[in-house]
């Protein structure tokens, strides 16, 4: 089958590799290129954790970590770095409870600790807040914008043909879909068409998802390290439940590879920002939103107080209703199907999507209905954090 898919990001480089491998014809399209500065994938690092709420996310983040683990041997070159994830447990213990089942029947090595075994382990730390934590012992942290670069090489050489051609808006939906047209003003023809173009798809199909998907700023910061830190030295990746502030966690990325150890230490604020153009929006952090991760930071890590703001990035979450995923056919056009909605928390799942993506094509595996378009028309219920 001949299959185009739009936007190379976590989701639609890991679908065009895994088509590829099937057989098919694949042309993978992206305007700005793989990873690029606007792309939700564009930043350095992404967290990778298999501690979820919801069982499908852990399953499928397990899958993750050995795809990359399986393609890194093919690449070449190191992408994910089982640091351990360590989970800073406060008030609410909810999230991790309901996760913990998940864990314990998929076999995901996790430690509970009581403060004074974290400051054993962690000795930098300020234990303010925190009741308990978890420690997931093989999650860690992914190269984001690297490993999107290195998968459509790798798509390239398996014989996928990347463009870098930017698809025009499907302002109208036809009733049929056999080619699609290009800002340059050519028609691709195709059999079948993946749209995982982000933050961008309530642009690219509006009559379906305008209101669907909903991009939000979202600002990051590294911090400088002092000097006499280095890289062996490392700190694990961790996310901060147990903030003085209500609903807000923070996570950190204190990035240890060679490739990235010189950025600084990474924390953002998993709290979906005001709505954000992923293509015309000026990337310009909050000076608001500095002051509020810098105060966290001296007082969780008390030893990076006055550390100095060393880069900042302003992206964007592609968030959907409930935070889950969509990965299901338009309506009416049975060839057509969307990829997209991490929602803050997609970029583990790209390798996942693509398999899931590419046995759904084929019709190799059954739907998912956590991922249908519909689901998203019934009331929702619970809670949407995840
Ligand atoms: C601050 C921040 C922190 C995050 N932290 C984590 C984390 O720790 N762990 C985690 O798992 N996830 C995390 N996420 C979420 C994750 O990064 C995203 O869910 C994921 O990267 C989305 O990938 P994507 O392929 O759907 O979109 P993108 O990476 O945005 O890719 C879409 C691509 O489509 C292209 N495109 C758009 N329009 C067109 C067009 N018309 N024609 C051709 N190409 C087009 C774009 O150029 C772009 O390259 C975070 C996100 C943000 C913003």
């Amino acid at each position: 089958m001949k299959i185009i898919v739009v936007g190379a990001g976590a989701f639609g480089g890991w679908v065009a590799l895994m088509l590829q491998r099937k057989g098919h014809q694949v042309q993978l399209l992206d305007g700005h290129g793989p990873a690029n500065a606007r792309a939700s994938s564009g930043d350095e690092s992404r967290v990778i954790r298999a501690l979820y709420k919801d069982e499908i996310y852990t399953r499928m983040t397990l899958q993750s970590m050995q795809l990359w683990e399986e393609n890194e041997i093919l690449f070449g070159e190191k992408y994910f770095y089982r640091t351990g994830v360590f989970n800073f447990i406060g008030r609410d213990e909810s999230r991790w409870l309901a996760a913990k089942s998940h864990l314990n029947k998929w076999h995901v090595g996790y430690e509970e600790l009581d403060n004074a075994a974290l400051i054993s382990r962690f000795p930098m730390l300020s234990t303010k807040g925190i009741q308990y934590s978890v420690l997931e012992e093989g999650g860690g942290y992914l190269r984001a914008r690297a490993g999107c670069e290195a998968v459509v090489a790798q798509f390239v050489l398996e014989g996928g043909q990347y463009l870098q051609k930017n698809v025009k808006a499907l302002q109208q939906l036809p009733t049929t879909l056999s080619e699609i047209e290009l800002e340059d003003g050519s028609n691709l023809e195709a059999d079948a068409f993946v749209f995982a173009a982000g933050p961008w798809l309530s642009q690219i199909l509006p009559q379906v998802l305008e209101g669907v998907i909903r991009p939000s700023k979202q600002d990051l910061f590294y911090f400088g390290l002092p000097s006499h830190f280095t890289f062996k030295q490392h700190i694990p990746v961790w996310c901060d439940f147990a903030t003085l502030e209500e609903d807000v966690m923070y996570y950190g990325i204190p990035a240890i590879d060679q490739a990235t150890a010189g950025f600084g230490f990474k924390v953002g604020k998993d709290v979906a920002g005001p709505d954000f153009d992923p293509e015309h929006g000026e990337r310009i952090i909050d000076l608001k939103n500095l002051e509020n991760a810098r105060h966290f930071m001296e007082q969780r890590f008390p030893f990076m107080k006055r550390a100095p703001l060393v880069q900042a990035r302003v992206c964007q979450y592609e968030n959907t209703l409930d935070a889950h995923l969509i990965i299901d056919t338009i309506p009416g056009l049975e060839n057509v199907w969307v990829a997209g909605g991490g929602s803050g928390h997609g970029y583990k799942l790209g390798a996942a999507v693509g398999h899931y993506l590419a046995n759904r094509i084929e019709g190799s595996l059954a739907e998912e209905p956590l991922f249908l378009l519909n689901r998203l028309s019934k009331p929702l219920d619970g809670d949407q954090r995840r």
